[in-house]
This record gives C-alpha cells, sequence and structure tokens, in this order.
C-alpha cells in the first residue's frame, strides 16, 4: 500500500522580495527550499512506512528544479518521486493545483492501492492550507486536517486514527482509508539523511509525468483553470501602536483615555 505525499518547492521566504513597480515577487536568485510543513508530512510517511511496511511516493508541481527537492525526499527515504511539471500547468491557483495532484495520485492508484495521501498542513509562499482539503474532495477521501498525531492504523480494519489540534483543545478522529491527512509542525522532528541515501538519490529516477503523460483538459489545470487571479502581491503597512498612560499607576485614566480613543475612531460609541 502506498502513502503519497505531496511536497511543494517553496522560495526561502526569509529572502524573498517583492518587486516595487510590479507587485510581483522577485524570484531570481532566491534559494528554493521544501515546504517545512511538507518536511514534517514526508516525515510522518516515512515513520508509516518503518511501522507499517507502506510504500512512500512523493509527488511534486512546479517548475524542472522542483527535481531537486523530491532528490532530498529520496534521500530521506521515499522510495519514488514524481515531478509533474508542464507549462500547461503554470500559473495554477489552489483549485488548479489541486486539480492536477487529484489526477496524478489517481494515477498513482492506478498501479497501487492508496492508503493515505498526506500533505503539509500549509505552505509558507501561498499560505492557504486549501490544496489538500481540494485533493480530498476530487478524490472523494476524508479529510483530516490539523493532525499533530497518527494514533494508529489499522490494516485489516482499513482505517486510520488521528489527532487534531484545535482552538484549545484536541480531537481524536478515526477515519476509513484511503484519507487525506494534512500535518502540523508539531507532529514530529524530520529526520536528516543518511550519507548512503544522499549518494543514491542523485541518481535515482525521478518520473516526470507532463501533460502528455496526465492529458488532463486544458481548462481544467494551470492558468487556464485557476478561477482566480492574483492583481498584485503587497506586505500589508503595519500601523503604528501607541501606548496609553503609564498602564501602572492609573488605570481608570488609561481606560478612559482608550474608550474616548475608540469613540473618536466610530469603533465603538456610547
Ligand atoms: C491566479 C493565480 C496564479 C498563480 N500563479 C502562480 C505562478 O505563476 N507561480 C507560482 O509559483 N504560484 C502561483 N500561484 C500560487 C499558487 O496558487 C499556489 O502556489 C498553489 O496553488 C498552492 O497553494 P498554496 O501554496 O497556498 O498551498 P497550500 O494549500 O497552503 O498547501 C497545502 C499543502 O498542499 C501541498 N501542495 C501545495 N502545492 C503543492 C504543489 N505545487 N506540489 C505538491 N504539493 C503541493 C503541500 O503538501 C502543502 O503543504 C498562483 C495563484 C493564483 C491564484
Amino acid at each position: 500500500m502506498l502513502v503519497v505525499t505531496c511536497v511543494k518547492q517553496v522560495p526561502d521566504t526569509t529572502q524573498v522580495k517583492v518587486d516595487p513597480v510590479t507587485g510581483t515577487l522577485i524570484r531570481e536568485g532566491v534559494p528554493f527550499i521544501m515546504n517545512p510543513f511538507d518536511a514534517h508530512a514526508l516525515e510522518e510517511s516515512l515513520r508509516l512506512k518503518d511501522k507499517y511496511g507502506f510504500r512512500v511516493a512523493v509527488i511534486s508541481m512546479g517548475p524542472p528544479n522542483t527535481e531537486v527537492t523530491l532528490r532530498k525526499a529520496l534521500a530521506l527515504g521515499a522510495d519514488e518521486a514524481i515531478l509533474l511539471s508542464d507549462r500547461a500547468f503554470g500559473g495554477a491557483d489552489t483549485l488548479a493545483t489541486s486539480a492536477a495532484l487529484a489526477e496524478a495520485i489517481k494515477k498513482l492508484g492506478q498501479q497501487e492501492e492508496i492508503a493515505i495521501a498526506m500533505c503539509g498542513k500549509q505552505t509558507i509562499d501561498g499560505d492557504t492550507a486549501q490544496v489538500g482539503p481540494g485533493i480530498a474532495t476530487r478524490l472523494g477521501y476524508p479529510q483530516l486536517t490539523l493532525v499533530d498525531l497518527i494514533v494508529n492504523v489499522d490494516l485489516q480494519a482499513k482505517k486510520v486514527k488521528v489527532r487534531r489540534r484545535l482552538e484549545g483543545r484536541y480531537e481524536i478522529v478515526e477515519s476509513p482509508l484511503p484519507a487525506m491527512i494534512s500535518i502540523l509542525r508539531r507532529a514530529n522532528r524530520p529526520r536528516y539523511p543518511i550519507v548512503p541515501k544522499r549518494l543514491m538519490s542523485q541518481d535515482a529516477p525521478v518520473a516526470l509525468w507532463n501533460n502528455k503523460v496526465m492529458g488532463l483538459r486544458e481548462d481544467t489545470i494551470g492558468l487556464k483553470g485557476s478561477a482566480t487571479q492574483v492583481r498584485k502581491i503587497f506586505s500589508p503597512e503595519r500601523a503604528k501602536g501607541e501606548i496609553l498612560g503609564d498602564g501602572v499607576n492609573k488605570p481608570e485614566e488609561t481606560a478612559k483615555l482608550l474608550l474616548d480613543k475608540l469613540t473618536e475612531k466610530g469603533i465603538i460609541c456610547l
């Protein structure tokens, strides 16, 4: 049985700059990394491999240089890597991204039974957390989001039990397989690659699936299949904070100052 892990290559956000004229991201010269959430998703998949004997396939949609990230996943212990890359896939929003990834997972499922489609909770560039649920919806899988622990997998009953971390509480959920799981960073600490695997990964095959291989309708993928358009990218301006009173000695006075300010701005009406 297969665990398919979706891994996105993202710019190292500590180094990303926005072009002041066009408002788009300057990607030239920016180092790329495996999306940190996906490193945790991959680690979780590899732990399932160690414990239950699953095979782990990694899949990524992106430009040709995404191969570097997939090789890193192979070095960590993934068994198979697939790169979805084609100009037709470019400019995809989350709808079109999840469409292409779901079709690729379906294609893998024709060769081997799929147990889990594993995703990170979100990416550090797009940041939407929509792709995992999008994949689940398209595949008809139950979606187990915000997971910080996979409690166990019952291979006979084909069920998985996970812990979801919600605001102020946990939720233990049992779901039939196959399922989509999206993983929180707190779930684990990703392993380091061992030297022999790192060497092996340099020559290991990375399957390239372009749209000739996938055969998807062009109006369902890439820019044409996207329901949204990015008009502008910019950093939100942050209003400067203001300290009222000294906050310690005369709290009534400070509270009055605050009430006056909020009333003046029309935020509250006394
Ligand atoms: C109109 C439009 C045009 C865009 N054009 C571009 C563009 O030209 N170039 C560009 O780089 N971005 C573009 N984007 C951004 C693009 O939508 C997102 O990068 C992409 O849809 C993934 O969304 P996300 O990063 O929010 O992922 P999230 O939903 O936050 O990711 C959740 C999880 O899904 C999986 N996942 C997400 N994306 C991938 C992937 N590509 N491969 C494998 N697994 C994945 C990972 O496991 C990840 O942790 C565009 C967006 C829009 C709306």
